[in-house]
Protein backbone atom coordinates (compact mmCIF):
# COMPACT_ATOMS: atom_id res chain seq x y z
CA UNK A 1 0.00 0.00 0.00
CA UNK A 2 2.94 2.28 0.72
CA UNK A 3 4.96 1.72 -2.38
CA UNK A 4 1.47 2.35 -4.25
CA UNK A 5 0.55 5.46 -2.58
CA UNK A 6 4.09 7.05 -3.32
CA UNK A 7 3.93 6.03 -6.58
CA UNK A 8 0.22 8.20 -6.55
CA UNK A 9 2.35 11.23 -4.76
CA UNK A 10 4.89 11.19 -7.20
CA UNK A 11 2.01 11.49 -10.12
CA UNK A 12 0.19 14.35 -8.42
CA UNK A 13 3.07 16.31 -7.60
CA UNK A 14 6.14 15.32 -9.87
CA UNK A 15 8.90 12.63 -8.55
CA UNK A 16 11.29 15.25 -7.92
CA UNK A 17 9.10 16.63 -4.99
CA UNK A 18 8.58 13.75 -3.44
CA UNK A 19 11.60 13.14 -1.17
CA UNK A 20 12.17 9.88 0.89
CA UNK A 21 15.39 8.15 2.39
CA UNK A 22 18.33 9.82 4.57
CA UNK A 23 19.44 13.26 4.78
CA UNK A 24 15.78 15.25 5.46
CA UNK A 25 16.80 16.26 8.67
CA UNK A 26 15.49 19.77 7.62
CA UNK A 27 12.27 18.29 7.56
CA UNK A 28 12.54 15.31 9.89
CA UNK A 29 13.82 17.01 13.18
CA UNK A 30 12.62 19.41 14.95
CA UNK A 31 14.01 22.98 15.72
CA UNK A 32 15.18 22.35 18.89
CA UNK A 33 16.60 19.48 17.96
CA UNK A 34 14.37 17.24 20.14
CA UNK A 35 12.12 15.27 18.12
CA UNK A 36 13.73 13.14 15.17
CA UNK A 37 11.24 11.49 13.04
CA UNK A 38 11.02 9.24 9.64
CA UNK A 39 8.71 10.18 7.09
CA UNK A 40 7.32 7.65 4.72
CA UNK A 41 8.38 10.57 2.21
CA UNK A 42 8.41 14.47 1.92
CA UNK A 43 5.69 15.48 -0.60
CA UNK A 44 6.13 19.26 -2.04
CA UNK A 45 3.20 20.60 -3.77
CA UNK A 46 3.12 23.66 -5.27
CA UNK A 47 -0.39 24.90 -5.00
CA UNK A 48 -3.85 24.43 -2.99
CA UNK A 49 -5.35 22.29 -5.86
CA UNK A 50 -2.01 19.50 -5.50
CA UNK A 51 -2.37 19.79 -1.42
CA UNK A 52 -5.97 19.02 -2.02
CA UNK A 53 -5.29 15.69 -4.11
CA UNK A 54 -2.22 14.61 -1.72
CA UNK A 55 -4.51 14.75 1.23
CA UNK A 56 -7.12 12.55 -0.70
CA UNK A 57 -4.69 10.37 -1.47
CA UNK A 58 -3.44 9.79 1.93
CA UNK A 59 -6.80 9.46 3.15
CA UNK A 60 -7.88 6.77 0.38
CA UNK A 61 -4.79 5.37 1.35
CA UNK A 62 -5.17 5.44 5.38
CA UNK A 63 -1.99 7.65 6.20
CA UNK A 64 -1.59 10.19 8.40
CA UNK A 65 -0.77 13.97 7.42
CA UNK A 66 1.88 15.95 8.72
CA UNK A 67 1.69 19.43 7.81
CA UNK A 68 5.15 21.36 7.71
CA UNK A 69 6.04 25.27 6.91
CA UNK A 70 9.43 26.49 8.04
CA UNK A 71 9.97 24.03 10.62
CA UNK A 72 10.79 26.02 13.00
CA UNK A 73 7.92 25.77 15.38
CA UNK A 74 9.10 24.77 19.54
CA UNK A 75 6.71 22.24 20.56
CA UNK A 76 7.49 19.28 18.19
CA UNK A 77 4.03 19.56 16.12
CA UNK A 78 5.57 19.94 13.00
CA UNK A 79 7.84 16.39 12.40
CA UNK A 80 6.82 13.19 12.04
CA UNK A 81 6.80 10.47 14.66
CA UNK A 82 9.47 7.63 13.99
CA UNK A 83 6.98 4.78 12.50
CA UNK A 84 8.39 5.82 8.56
CA UNK A 85 4.25 5.40 7.73
CA UNK A 86 3.62 8.91 8.09
CA UNK A 87 3.63 11.28 4.64
CA UNK A 88 5.28 15.09 5.70
CA UNK A 89 3.63 17.83 3.46
CA UNK A 90 5.60 20.90 3.10
CA UNK A 91 3.90 23.80 2.25
CA UNK A 92 7.33 25.80 1.50
CA UNK A 93 6.30 26.36 -2.31
CA UNK A 94 2.89 27.84 -1.91
CA UNK A 95 4.67 30.80 -1.96
CA UNK A 96 3.26 33.42 -3.38
CA UNK A 97 1.49 36.79 -2.72
CA UNK A 98 -1.63 36.60 -4.02
CA UNK A 99 -3.27 40.02 -3.21
CA UNK A 100 -2.53 43.25 -1.70
CA UNK A 101 -5.43 45.28 -1.59
CA UNK A 102 -4.49 48.84 -0.21
CA UNK A 103 -8.04 50.76 0.46
CA UNK A 104 -9.10 47.11 2.47
CA UNK A 105 -5.56 46.97 3.96
CA UNK A 106 -5.78 43.52 3.19
CA UNK A 107 -3.23 40.96 1.67
CA UNK A 108 -3.53 37.44 0.53
CA UNK A 109 -0.26 35.00 1.07
CA UNK A 110 0.11 31.58 0.04
CA UNK A 111 0.53 29.21 3.53
CA UNK A 112 4.39 28.72 2.25
CA UNK A 113 5.06 32.57 2.61
CA UNK A 114 8.17 33.08 4.84
CA UNK A 115 7.16 36.13 7.41
CA UNK A 116 9.62 38.28 6.30
CA UNK A 117 8.31 38.04 3.00
CA UNK A 118 4.59 39.01 4.07
CA UNK A 119 6.26 41.91 5.92
CA UNK A 120 8.59 43.38 2.96
CA UNK A 121 5.15 42.97 0.18
CA UNK A 122 3.44 45.16 2.98
CA UNK A 123 6.06 47.76 3.44
CA UNK A 124 6.88 47.78 -0.47
CA UNK A 125 3.76 49.47 -0.79
CA UNK A 126 4.13 51.54 2.33
CA UNK A 127 1.90 49.47 4.69
CA UNK A 128 2.97 47.30 7.93
CA UNK A 129 1.87 43.59 8.78
CA UNK A 130 3.01 43.49 12.40
CA UNK A 131 3.51 39.91 13.11
CA UNK A 132 6.91 39.80 14.24
CA UNK A 133 9.44 37.37 15.47
CA UNK A 134 13.09 35.94 15.84
CA UNK A 135 11.73 33.43 13.17
CA UNK A 136 10.39 35.64 10.66
CA UNK A 137 13.09 34.97 8.43
CA UNK A 138 12.05 31.35 8.07
CA UNK A 139 8.93 30.61 9.49
CA UNK A 140 5.77 30.41 7.62
CA UNK A 141 2.64 32.40 7.57
CA UNK A 142 0.56 28.88 7.35
CA UNK A 143 2.72 27.81 10.34
CA UNK A 144 2.39 31.10 12.18
CA UNK A 145 -1.94 30.87 11.52
CA UNK A 146 -1.63 27.35 13.09
CA UNK A 147 0.52 28.14 15.66
CA UNK A 148 -1.31 31.54 16.90
CA UNK A 149 1.84 32.53 16.90
CA UNK A 150 2.48 36.06 19.03
CA UNK A 151 6.15 37.78 19.10
CA UNK A 152 7.18 41.10 19.59
CA UNK A 153 3.84 43.51 18.43
CA UNK A 154 1.00 41.29 20.39
CA UNK A 155 0.99 44.24 23.25
CA UNK A 156 -0.17 46.70 20.30
CA UNK A 157 -1.82 44.56 17.09
CA UNK A 158 -2.70 41.03 18.67
CA UNK A 159 -1.63 37.65 17.81
CA UNK A 160 -1.66 36.15 14.78
CA UNK A 161 -5.53 34.83 15.12
CA UNK A 162 -6.22 38.76 15.17
CA UNK A 163 -4.23 39.23 12.47
CA UNK A 164 -5.97 37.11 9.88
CA UNK A 165 -9.55 37.72 8.11
CA UNK A 166 -9.98 34.81 5.55
CA UNK A 167 -8.75 31.62 5.38
CA UNK A 168 -8.14 28.79 2.36
CA UNK A 169 -8.21 25.29 3.69
CA UNK A 170 -7.58 21.70 2.92
CA UNK A 171 -10.02 19.46 4.85
CA UNK A 172 -9.02 16.08 6.07
CA UNK A 173 -11.11 14.52 3.29
CA UNK A 174 -9.38 16.69 0.67
CA UNK A 175 -12.01 19.16 -0.01
CA UNK A 176 -10.68 23.00 -0.40
CA UNK A 177 -12.85 25.69 1.39
CA UNK A 178 -11.96 28.73 0.14
CA UNK A 179 -12.68 31.66 2.98
CA UNK A 180 -10.93 34.15 1.86
CA UNK A 181 -13.02 36.84 2.94
CA UNK A 182 -11.49 40.58 3.60
CA UNK A 183 -14.60 41.74 5.34
CA UNK A 184 -14.40 43.03 8.76
CA UNK A 185 -17.71 42.25 9.57
CA UNK A 186 -19.05 38.76 8.64
CA UNK A 187 -21.50 36.91 10.91
CA UNK A 188 -22.77 34.35 9.15
CA UNK A 189 -22.40 31.28 11.41
CA UNK A 190 -19.72 29.14 13.52
CA UNK A 191 -16.30 31.15 12.90
CA UNK A 192 -14.61 28.52 10.68
CA UNK A 193 -11.49 30.73 10.45
CA UNK A 194 -11.16 30.57 14.38
CA UNK A 195 -11.23 27.58 14.28
CA UNK A 196 -8.39 26.31 12.30
CA UNK A 197 -6.17 29.34 13.79
CA UNK A 198 -4.14 27.55 16.59
CA UNK A 199 -5.59 24.12 15.66
CA UNK A 200 -2.10 22.53 14.69
CA UNK A 201 -2.52 21.48 11.94
CA UNK A 202 -4.74 18.78 13.34
CA UNK A 203 -8.03 19.70 11.79
CA UNK A 204 -6.74 20.65 8.43
CA UNK A 205 -3.88 22.14 6.05
CA UNK A 206 -3.88 26.24 5.67
CA UNK A 207 -3.13 26.95 1.96
CA UNK A 208 -3.46 30.83 2.19
CA UNK A 209 -4.59 33.62 4.00
CA UNK A 210 -6.08 37.30 4.19
CA UNK A 211 -4.56 39.35 6.24
CA UNK A 212 -4.88 42.68 7.91
CA UNK A 213 -2.42 45.55 7.16
CA UNK A 214 -2.21 48.64 8.88
CA UNK A 215 -0.73 52.32 7.94
CA UNK A 216 2.95 52.63 8.27
CA UNK A 217 3.75 53.97 11.27
CA UNK A 218 5.64 57.44 10.73
CA UNK A 219 8.76 56.36 12.99
CA UNK A 220 9.38 53.62 15.08
CA UNK A 221 12.17 54.53 17.76
CA UNK A 222 13.50 51.86 20.82
CA UNK A 223 15.44 51.89 23.83
CA UNK A 224 16.62 49.69 26.10
CA UNK A 225 16.14 50.30 30.58
CA UNK A 226 18.17 48.93 33.17
CA UNK A 227 15.82 47.96 36.10
CA UNK A 228 16.35 46.84 39.59
CA UNK A 229 13.18 44.07 40.09
CA UNK A 230 10.62 43.13 37.67
CA UNK A 231 8.28 45.03 39.67
CA UNK A 232 9.87 47.69 39.02
CA UNK A 233 10.11 46.91 35.24
CA UNK A 234 6.03 46.57 35.63
CA UNK A 235 6.22 49.45 37.59
CA UNK A 236 7.45 51.23 33.91
CA UNK A 237 5.27 48.92 31.82
CA UNK A 238 1.99 50.84 33.24
CA UNK A 239 4.06 54.63 33.12
CA UNK A 240 4.73 53.00 29.40
CA UNK A 241 1.00 52.49 28.85
CA UNK A 242 0.05 55.62 30.48
CA UNK A 243 2.00 58.35 28.56
CA UNK A 244 2.64 56.46 25.40
CA UNK A 245 -0.81 54.97 24.70
CA UNK A 246 -1.17 52.70 21.48
CA UNK A 247 1.84 54.14 20.31
CA UNK A 248 3.80 51.82 22.53
CA UNK A 249 4.37 48.50 20.16
CA UNK A 250 6.94 46.84 22.17
CA UNK A 251 7.84 45.77 25.96
CA UNK A 252 10.36 43.12 26.18
CA UNK A 253 12.09 42.09 29.41
CA UNK A 254 15.20 40.10 29.47
CA UNK A 255 17.11 39.03 32.75
CA UNK A 256 21.00 39.13 33.24
CA UNK A 257 21.54 35.45 32.78
CA UNK A 258 19.55 35.53 29.53
CA UNK A 259 21.74 38.75 28.22
CA UNK A 260 25.13 37.38 29.60
CA UNK A 261 24.13 33.50 27.12
CA UNK A 262 24.10 36.74 24.15
CA UNK A 263 27.24 37.87 25.14
CA UNK A 264 29.06 34.26 25.66
CA UNK A 265 27.80 32.83 22.29
CA UNK A 266 27.58 35.89 19.80
CA UNK A 267 30.74 38.64 21.48
CA UNK A 268 30.37 40.18 18.45
CA UNK A 269 27.04 41.90 19.26
CA UNK A 270 26.92 45.10 21.05
CA UNK A 271 26.23 45.74 25.05
CA UNK A 272 24.52 49.31 25.36
CA UNK A 273 24.16 49.16 28.91
CA UNK A 274 26.14 48.16 31.94
CA UNK A 275 24.89 44.39 33.24
CA UNK A 276 21.83 45.09 35.50
CA UNK A 277 19.50 42.16 37.16
CA UNK A 278 16.98 43.25 34.25
CA UNK A 279 16.90 45.05 30.95
CA UNK A 280 13.73 46.10 29.14
CA UNK A 281 13.33 46.83 25.60
CA UNK A 282 10.79 49.36 24.51
CA UNK A 283 9.39 50.08 21.32
CA UNK A 284 7.30 53.39 20.23
CA UNK A 285 5.87 53.81 17.03
CA UNK A 286 4.25 56.64 16.15
CA UNK A 287 2.70 59.26 13.66
CA UNK A 288 5.53 62.31 14.47
CA UNK A 289 9.33 62.57 12.80
CA UNK A 290 11.47 59.91 14.18
CA UNK A 291 13.50 63.19 15.78
CA UNK A 292 10.14 63.71 17.85
CA UNK A 293 9.50 60.13 18.79
CA UNK A 294 12.81 59.83 20.25
CA UNK A 295 12.31 62.60 22.17
CA UNK A 296 9.07 61.23 23.56
CA UNK A 297 10.75 58.06 25.16
CA UNK A 298 13.45 60.14 26.37
CA UNK A 299 11.29 62.28 28.20
CA UNK A 300 9.28 58.91 29.33
CA UNK A 301 12.78 57.31 30.79
CA UNK A 302 13.83 60.51 32.33
CA UNK A 303 10.63 60.39 34.60
CA UNK A 304 10.73 56.68 34.99
CA UNK A 305 14.41 57.44 36.49
CA UNK A 306 12.81 59.91 38.75
CA UNK A 307 10.32 57.37 39.92
CA UNK A 308 13.25 54.87 40.55
CA UNK A 309 12.16 52.42 37.95
CA UNK A 310 14.95 52.54 35.89
CA UNK A 311 18.84 52.79 36.59
CA UNK A 312 19.86 53.64 33.18
CA UNK A 313 18.58 54.11 30.12
CA UNK A 314 19.72 54.37 26.13
CA UNK A 315 17.58 55.31 23.78
CA UNK A 316 18.50 54.03 19.92
CA UNK A 317 20.22 56.91 17.66
CA UNK A 318 19.38 55.55 14.35
CA UNK A 319 17.21 52.50 12.78
CA UNK A 320 20.71 50.49 12.67
CA UNK A 321 20.71 50.80 16.39
CA UNK A 322 17.18 50.16 16.52
CA UNK A 323 18.01 46.95 14.95
CA UNK A 324 20.87 46.05 16.76
CA UNK A 325 18.78 46.37 20.18
CA UNK A 326 16.29 44.42 18.94
CA UNK A 327 18.90 41.92 17.55
CA UNK A 328 20.34 41.15 21.22
CA UNK A 329 16.74 40.19 22.38
CA UNK A 330 15.88 37.73 19.15
CA UNK A 331 19.55 36.26 20.01
CA UNK A 332 18.85 35.15 23.44
CA UNK A 333 16.33 31.79 21.89
CA UNK A 334 19.56 30.79 19.69
CA UNK A 335 22.14 31.31 22.46
CA UNK A 336 20.15 29.36 24.57
CA UNK A 337 20.50 26.52 21.95
CA UNK A 338 24.40 27.34 21.81
CA UNK A 339 24.47 26.58 25.62
CA UNK A 340 22.67 23.20 24.96
CA UNK A 341 19.52 21.11 25.65
CA UNK A 342 17.33 22.68 27.96
CA UNK A 343 13.69 23.16 29.43
CA UNK A 344 11.13 25.37 27.81
CA UNK A 345 8.06 27.39 29.45
CA UNK A 346 6.28 29.30 27.67
CA UNK A 347 4.03 30.49 30.53
CA UNK A 348 1.12 33.48 29.90
CA UNK A 349 0.28 34.58 33.93
CA UNK A 350 -2.07 38.52 34.70
CA UNK A 351 0.77 40.96 34.54
CA UNK A 352 -0.25 41.55 37.97
CA UNK A 353 0.88 38.70 39.05
CA UNK A 354 4.50 38.34 37.75
CA UNK A 355 6.41 40.70 40.14
CA UNK A 356 5.79 37.62 42.77
CA UNK A 357 5.84 34.96 40.44
CA UNK A 358 9.23 35.30 39.29
CA UNK A 359 11.47 35.06 42.86
CA UNK A 360 9.24 32.69 44.53
CA UNK A 361 9.33 30.36 41.80
CA UNK A 362 13.63 31.27 41.29
CA UNK A 363 13.27 30.14 45.19
CA UNK A 364 11.46 27.12 44.89
CA UNK A 365 13.64 25.72 41.69
CA UNK A 366 17.17 26.66 43.50
CA UNK A 367 15.68 24.42 46.00
CA UNK A 368 14.21 21.63 44.18
CA UNK A 369 17.39 21.58 41.35
CA UNK A 370 20.71 23.13 43.27
CA UNK A 371 22.45 24.87 40.57
CA UNK A 372 20.08 24.57 37.67
CA UNK A 373 20.31 28.16 35.68
CA UNK A 374 16.88 29.82 35.23
CA UNK A 375 16.70 31.69 31.54
CA UNK A 376 13.85 34.55 31.87
CA UNK A 377 13.03 37.06 29.30
CA UNK A 378 9.67 37.70 27.02
CA UNK A 379 6.64 39.75 26.13
CA UNK A 380 5.95 41.33 29.75
CA UNK A 381 3.38 43.66 28.18
CA UNK A 382 1.49 40.86 27.29
CA UNK A 383 1.96 38.99 30.43
CA UNK A 384 4.27 36.39 28.32
CA UNK A 385 7.68 35.16 30.14
CA UNK A 386 9.74 32.27 28.04
CA UNK A 387 10.68 30.58 31.54
CA UNK A 388 13.17 28.06 30.68
CA UNK A 389 16.26 25.76 32.82
CA UNK A 390 19.36 25.24 31.80
CA UNK A 391 21.38 22.38 33.20
CA UNK A 392 23.73 23.16 35.62
CA UNK A 393 27.01 24.90 34.58
CA UNK A 394 29.63 21.49 33.67
CA UNK A 395 26.55 18.95 33.70
CA UNK A 396 24.92 16.92 31.19
CA UNK A 397 22.08 19.06 29.75
CA UNK A 398 20.51 15.24 28.22
CA UNK A 399 20.78 13.71 31.71
CA UNK A 400 20.09 16.50 34.11
CA UNK A 401 16.60 17.02 31.89
CA UNK A 402 15.94 13.60 31.96
CA UNK A 403 16.46 13.45 35.59
CA UNK A 404 14.29 16.47 36.20
CA UNK A 405 12.21 17.54 33.38
CA UNK A 406 9.32 16.31 34.85
CA UNK A 407 9.05 17.43 38.20
CA UNK A 408 10.35 21.35 36.82
CA UNK A 409 7.24 20.90 34.77
CA UNK A 410 5.40 20.06 37.94
CA UNK A 411 6.38 22.85 39.77
CA UNK A 412 6.08 25.49 37.61
CA UNK A 413 2.18 24.88 35.66
CA UNK A 414 0.81 24.33 39.36
CA UNK A 415 2.76 27.76 40.31
CA UNK A 416 1.29 29.14 36.91
CA UNK A 417 -1.95 28.06 36.92
CA UNK A 418 -2.57 28.65 40.69
CA UNK A 419 -2.13 32.04 39.59
CA UNK A 420 -4.28 31.81 37.11
CA UNK A 421 -2.48 31.87 34.35
CA UNK A 422 -1.40 29.19 30.76
CA UNK A 423 1.33 26.78 30.52
CA UNK A 424 0.50 27.42 27.13
CA UNK A 425 0.98 30.86 25.97
CA UNK A 426 1.84 31.42 21.99
CA UNK A 427 3.97 27.97 21.01
CA UNK A 428 0.96 25.69 21.18
CA UNK A 429 0.65 22.45 22.48
CA UNK A 430 2.41 20.02 19.60
CA UNK A 431 3.54 17.17 21.12
CA UNK A 432 5.72 18.33 23.92
CA UNK A 433 2.58 19.69 25.78
CA UNK A 434 -0.11 17.19 24.53
CA UNK A 435 -0.16 15.23 28.31
CA UNK A 436 -0.04 18.14 29.74
CA UNK A 437 -3.22 19.37 28.51
CA UNK A 438 -4.67 15.71 28.52
CA UNK A 439 -4.31 15.69 32.33
CA UNK A 440 -4.64 19.24 33.69
CA UNK A 441 -7.56 20.85 31.09
CA UNK A 442 -11.03 21.00 31.68
CA UNK A 443 -12.52 17.90 31.17
CA UNK A 444 -15.46 19.93 29.35
CA UNK A 445 -13.08 21.65 27.17
CA UNK A 446 -11.43 18.62 26.41
CA UNK A 447 -14.81 16.80 25.40
CA UNK A 448 -15.30 19.69 23.49
CA UNK A 449 -11.90 19.58 21.64
CA UNK A 450 -12.29 15.87 21.43
CA UNK A 451 -15.97 16.53 19.62
CA UNK A 452 -14.60 18.84 17.08
CA UNK A 453 -11.50 16.71 16.16
CA UNK A 454 -13.94 13.89 15.87
CA UNK A 455 -16.29 15.71 13.76
CA UNK A 456 -14.00 17.01 11.37
CA UNK A 457 -11.64 14.15 10.84
CA UNK A 458 -13.36 11.16 12.17
CA UNK A 459 -10.32 8.98 10.47
CA UNK A 460 -7.72 10.58 12.79
CA UNK A 461 -5.17 11.20 9.83
CA UNK A 462 -4.23 15.27 10.67
CA UNK A 463 -1.09 15.16 12.46
CA UNK A 464 -2.09 12.49 14.94
CA UNK A 465 -0.62 12.59 18.71
CA UNK A 466 -0.79 16.61 18.43
CA UNK A 467 -2.84 18.45 20.55
CA UNK A 468 -5.89 15.72 21.63
P1 LIG B 1 6.15 24.70 11.64
O1 LIG B 1 7.17 24.62 12.70
O2 LIG B 1 6.50 24.12 10.32
O3 LIG B 1 4.80 24.07 12.16
C1 LIG B 1 4.27 24.44 13.39
C2 LIG B 1 2.92 23.74 13.58
O4 LIG B 1 1.98 24.22 12.63
C3 LIG B 1 2.97 22.24 13.38
O5 LIG B 1 2.03 21.63 14.22
C4 LIG B 1 2.54 22.06 11.93
O6 LIG B 1 1.95 20.78 11.70
C5 LIG B 1 1.54 23.17 11.77
N1 LIG B 1 1.49 23.75 10.42
C6 LIG B 1 2.51 24.36 9.75
N2 LIG B 1 2.06 24.85 8.59
C7 LIG B 1 0.74 24.54 8.52
C8 LIG B 1 -0.28 24.77 7.57
N3 LIG B 1 -0.03 25.43 6.45
N4 LIG B 1 -1.52 24.31 7.82
C9 LIG B 1 -1.80 23.64 8.98
N5 LIG B 1 -0.87 23.39 9.91
C10 LIG B 1 0.37 23.83 9.68
N6 LIG B 1 6.46 31.86 18.44
C11 LIG B 1 5.75 32.90 18.90
O7 LIG B 1 4.53 32.81 18.95
N7 LIG B 1 6.37 34.04 19.31
C12 LIG B 1 7.71 34.20 19.27
O8 LIG B 1 8.23 35.24 19.66
C13 LIG B 1 8.48 33.12 18.75
N8 LIG B 1 9.81 33.22 18.66
C14 LIG B 1 10.52 32.19 18.13
C15 LIG B 1 11.90 32.34 18.00
C16 LIG B 1 12.66 31.33 17.45
C17 LIG B 1 14.15 31.50 17.31
C18 LIG B 1 12.03 30.13 17.02
C19 LIG B 1 12.83 29.03 16.41
C20 LIG B 1 10.66 29.99 17.15
C21 LIG B 1 9.89 30.99 17.71
N9 LIG B 1 8.50 30.88 17.85
C22 LIG B 1 7.79 31.94 18.35
C23 LIG B 1 7.78 29.62 17.55
C24 LIG B 1 6.75 29.77 16.46
O9 LIG B 1 5.66 28.91 16.71
C25 LIG B 1 7.21 29.50 15.08
O10 LIG B 1 8.40 30.20 14.79
C26 LIG B 1 6.20 29.78 13.95
O11 LIG B 1 4.96 30.32 14.30
C27 LIG B 1 5.93 28.46 13.29
O12 LIG B 1 5.92 28.62 11.91
P2 LIG B 1 6.53 27.50 10.97
O13 LIG B 1 6.16 27.86 9.58
O14 LIG B 1 7.97 27.28 11.23
O15 LIG B 1 5.68 26.23 11.43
Amino acid sequence: MSATLVDTLRTLVGAAQVLQGDGLDAYEVDWRKRYRGHALAVVRPADAAEVAAVVRACAAAGVAVVPQGGNTGLVGGGVPDGSGQQVLLSLTRLNRIREIDADNLTLTAEAGCVLQAVQQAADDRGLLFPLSLAAEGSCTIGGNLACNAGGTQVLRYGNARELCLGLEVVTPQGELWSGLSGLRKNNTGYDLRDLFVGSEGTLGIITAATLKLFPRPAATVTALAACDSVEAAVGLLNLARARLGPGLTGFELMQRFALSLVERHFPQLPKPLPEAPWTVLLELAGTDTEEAERERLAVLLELAMEQALVNDAVVAASIAQSHALWHLRESIPLAQSEEGLNIKHDIALPVSAIAGFVPRMAKRLQQATPGARIVCFGHLGDGNLHYNLQAPEGAVADEFLAAHEAHINELVYDEVLRLGGSFSAEHGIGALKRDELARRGSPVVLGMMRAIKAALDPAGLMNPGRVV
